[in-house]
């Protein structure tokens, strides 16, 4: 189902881009709306959430899909941590599908799904691991780098469970928007990857944006 926001962009109190390849580590509070906008369309956004006043509590997607009785996330998707807390709510979504299975890129996964000499391409986990190098005080480290979102990339599930990894449904201006229920740290990789079709073998800027609670 898909559904427009309404709170327009001037009004937002905090707004920054995330060129194609980057991450972006910021803290949403509780309350605020946050937005994540496919700039170009057809881009993976992979992102993680702590609780920012306890980061050993973090985004669970075993909790999210067994509670939500559906693997894809959309409008009205709790996000859950692994103690079944609601930590986000999906408030509005012009795509319509978003992943959760998928996981994220990384220089081992490209050489066995694409070839060795993949291995030293850029890929999500360098990011994250760069992220939380550069942002220690939150305490975390490469070991809290758990299972991601796949904000704007579609895996569908074929008829025998397997996984496939599509052209993306998203397009140029498409974003998802989320309430937080409680301080969360968002860091999202702006996915590099060039050997998959999560971004059209194109990676692109994504735009974030935070508004005040209402
Ligand atoms: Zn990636």
């Amino acid at each position: 189902m898909l559904k427009q926001s309404t709170l327009a962009a001037a009004t937002a109190l905090y707004a920054a881009t995330i060129p194609a390849g980057d991450y972006w580590l910021h803290e949403v509070k509780k309350g605020q709306t946050l937005r994540i906008v496919d700039v170009a369309g057809n881009q993976a956004a992979d992102t993680l959430f702590y609780n920012a006043d306890d980061p050993h509590e973090r985004y669970c997607a075993t909790s999210t899909i067994r509670t939500q009785g559906n693997v894809y996330l959309g409008l009205g998707s709790r996000l859950l941590s692994q103690d079944g807390t609601p930590m986000l709510t999906i408030v509005a979504d012009t795509v319509g599908r978003h992943d959760t299975l998928g996981g994220a890129c990384a220089t081992e996964s490209n050489t066995v799904r694409y070839a060795l000499e993949k291995k030293t391409m850029h890929a999500c986990r360098d990011s994250y691991v760069l992220a939380l190098a550069e942002h220690d005080h939150w305490g975390l480290t490469k070991r809290d780098i758990g299972h991601n979102i796949n904000f704007f990339m579609n895996v569908p599930i074929t008829a025998d469970g397997g996984l496939s990894f599509a052209d993306g449904v998203s397009g140029p201006g498409q974003y998802v928007e989320m309430v937080a229920h409680m301080n969360v740290v968002v860091l999202i990789s702006n996915c590099p990857q060039l050997n998959n079709p999560c971004n059209a073998y194109d990676p692109t800027p994504i735009d974030v944006l935070i508004w005040e609670a209402a």
